[in-house]
């Protein structure tokens, strides 16, 4: 066995995590909290900033709370209270009612996910996540799994796999799975430093073209550009002037935002999907976050699932005499779940990428008509989740 290698002591189950993503520190955290040993295997050899912001919304929040860091995240986010839908011109076609939305949920909040990677990392035991380790292939043995990596391999009683939407894990031990697909629209992210708090956050929606705008902590602000756009195709002479052809003449402040940030903070992916898995466990292993249900980012779910399957994951097998009823428990409560906001994001966005000049005004009519409460009322069954007790989930979790 090499560095990441080990087994559990005696009596003491012993989990590997393969990825450190959102979903790989939340599922090792919520592991060692259950009396797990974890090791949590990244490739990546260092932690980086990651230059973009993240909404997190009241399921993730309580999801936080179950991992004992829903404080320490509340800190460092700022709670979201003017958001919705605006032309590119600026004229409000929708306002979130952010204050009934709290009341009967808790409030939304984005954070910087450079502050979030950092309190997770601080969840897990000392020594548990081993950077620079890429894990290469997989196998199940009869109660045990091995993982192959660059320094051997290990073995455990459990078998996370967090690796993300080109996961190896799933690659390995799922090898029908259908491959992810092209959503048909690219995204760029950037944070800029505005000095200010800007009043207004939320989204501009034009003709197969859209802009988010969320106020970070410390006048701090997160963009998110989105445009219909061929697989793969990049900005001839750069992002940002890609950007600023596409989206300098948006509205206030748009312009300034683009004009405030420089080229290197610009990332920009091509957005894609998962299409829905047999299952998510097989032996002692399971899927998890991206690499079980990546979604496109029109909910901004994606990363608030990781969350909410790492501490179901981790509250079934605490609840379960054996790993394996415990893991299919968890393929019956979030299969369903996952799959029910992915098609809901998926619909979003497919109406928000609208490109045709009757389809986007008889859209925007749609949603200047339709009242805020409607809004508030169709993400009831995304936002009421609530964590599982010891006993398994609640049938608010399925
Ligand atoms: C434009 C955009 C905006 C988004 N906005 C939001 C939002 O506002 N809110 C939200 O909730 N979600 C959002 N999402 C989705 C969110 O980013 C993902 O759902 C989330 O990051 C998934 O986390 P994960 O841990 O499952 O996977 P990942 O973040 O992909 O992490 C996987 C990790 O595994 C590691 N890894 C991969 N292969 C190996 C290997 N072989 N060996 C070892 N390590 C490996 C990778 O290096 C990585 O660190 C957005 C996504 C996009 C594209």
């Amino acid at each position: 066995m090499g560095r990441a290698g080990h087994a559990g002591g005696a009596g003491e189950r012993s989990a590997i995590v393969v990825g450190g993503g959102i979903g790989g520190l939340a599922a090792g955290a919520a592991l060692a909290r259950g009396g797990w040993r974890v090791r949590v295997l990244e490739r990546a050899a260092r932690f980086g900033e990651v230059g973009a912001g993240l909404s997190l919304w009241p399921n993730a929040l309580r999801a936080l709370d179950a991992l004992g860091v829903g404080d320490q995240v509340r800190e460092q986010a700022l709670v979201e209270t003017q958001a919705g839908i605006r032309t590119k011109s600026g004229r409000w076609l929708s306002r979130t009612d952010t204050r009934e939305l709290a009341r009967r949920f808790g409030p939304v909040v984005m954070i910087h996910r450079a502050g979030l990677f950092d309190i997770l990392r601080a969840a897990l035991p000392a020594g548990a996540l081993c950077a620079d380790t890429r894990v290469v292939g997989v196998g199940l043995r009869n109660r045990w799994v091995e993982v192959e990596h660059g320094d051997g391999v290990s073995r455990a009683d459990l078998l996370i796999g967090a690796d993300g939407i080109g996961s190896t894990v799933r690659r390995s031990l799922w090898p029908q799975a259908p491959a992810p697909r092209y959503g048909g629209y690219t995204a760029w992210r950037f944070v800029v430093d505005t000095g200010e708090r800007l009043p207004a956050g939320g989204e501009s929606w034009g003709r197969g073209e859209r802009v988010g705008i969320a106020p970070l902590t410390d006048g701090r602000t997160y963009v998110f550009c989105v445009a219909n756009a061929p697989e793969g195709q990049r900005g001839p002479d750069g992002e940002l002037a890609e950007l600023r052809r596409r989206f300098g003449r948006w509205h206030d402040p748009v312009p300034r935002l683009l004009a405030g940030v420089e080229e290197s903070a610009v990332m920009r992916h091509d957005i894609y999907s998962l299409p829905p898995l047999a299952s998510f466990v097989t032996g002692r292993a399971a899927l998890l976050g991206d690499a079980a249900h990546a979604m496109t980012p029109n909910l901004g779910q994606g990363a608030n699932q990781a969350l909410e399957d790492a501490v179901t994951l981790a509250a079934l097998l605490d609840a379960h005499p054996d790993v394996e009823s415990a893991l299919a428990a968890y393929d019956e409560c979030r299969r369903p779940r996952t799959r029910m906001i992915a098609r809901r994001s998926e619909r979003i966005g497919a109406v928000a990428q609208w490109h045709s000049a009757p389809a986007t005004v008889l859209r925007d009519l749609m949603l200047r008509m339709t009242p805020a409460s409607a809004l508030v009322d169709a993400l009831t069954p995304i936002l009421d989740w609530q964590p599982p007790g010891r006993d398994g989930p609640t049938a608010q979790a399925v």
